[in-house]
């Protein structure tokens, strides 16, 4: 069962960071990977900390970890973790809007910048959650806060607008599932597919990461 979803439209600037990324000018699109793997990572440091500090609060942190998933046949990707999770609202405000103070600044040395100065630039700062635009057409994000028992269900292909809605069940934490561009299919560099690929990205740039993280590979 899930509520009705509804239809709404990025923050001007992330509409701005967002059209960047669909159209991707950066030659290194395998960022995507660190950034989501860093976002899972603080989620379960979040949850670690909420859990320590709030004894009440139903949560399983037995096995905290970041999952990886690949559906080869469905060209899909998914980074997923059991941390903190997003409300509603969360996901209204952290993923349709840039909070993040700097973001304007380096949106506008984006638009300046060569495409070698603006790979730089990504590397050095990271786009986040939309850099995951420059290797999907379809973004979709499942997510259940600790704590909370309904989940939300967020999805878009970077085009101005999102759809959200309430679902009933989810696992607490975050699932985020890439629909993998189809122009990149047929070129290894970004076949992300490929679980050596991904293995190979995970350990050049996530390497520091503390938290477990399993590759599920499907098999067919
Ligand atoms: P940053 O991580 O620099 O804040 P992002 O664009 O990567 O920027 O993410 C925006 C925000 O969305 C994060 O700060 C966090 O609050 C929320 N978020 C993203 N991914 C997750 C996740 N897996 N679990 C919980 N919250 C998340
Ligand atoms: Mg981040």
């Amino acid at each position: 069962m899930s509520t009705q979803a509804e239809t709404l439209e990025f923050q001007a600037e992330a509409q701005q960071l967002l059209q960047l990324m669909v159209h991707s000018i950066y030659s290194n699109k395998d960022v995507f990977l660190r950034e989501l793997i860093a976002n899972a990572s603080d989620a379960l440091d979040k949850l670690r900390l909420e859990a320590f500090r709030d004894k009440d609060l139903e949560v399983d942190t037995s096995d905290l970890h970041i999952a990886i998933e690949v559906d080869r046949e469905q060209r899909t990707l998914t980074v997923r973790d059991n941390g903190i999770g997003m409300s509603r609202d969360d996901v209204v405000s952290l993923i349709g809007t840039i909070a993040k103070s700097g973001t304007g600044e380096l949106l506008r040395k984006l638009k300046e910048a060569s495409d070698a100065a603006a790979n730089e630039l990504i590397g050095q700062f990271g786009v986040g959650f939309y850099s995951t635009f420059m290797v999907a057409d379809e973004v979709t994000l499942v997510t259940r806060r600790a704590g909370e028992s309904t989940a939300t269900r967020w999805s878009s292909t970077g085009q101005g607008t999102y759809t959200i809605e309430t679902v009933e069940e989810a696992p607490q934490g975050t699932s985020v599932t890439l629909r993998l561009k189809p122009e990149d299919a047929e070129d290894h560099l970004h076949d992300y597919t490929d679980e050596w690929r991904i293995r190979h990205i995970v350990q050049r740039y996530s390497d520091f990461i503390t938290w477990p993280i399993r590759m599920e590979v499907e098999t067919r």
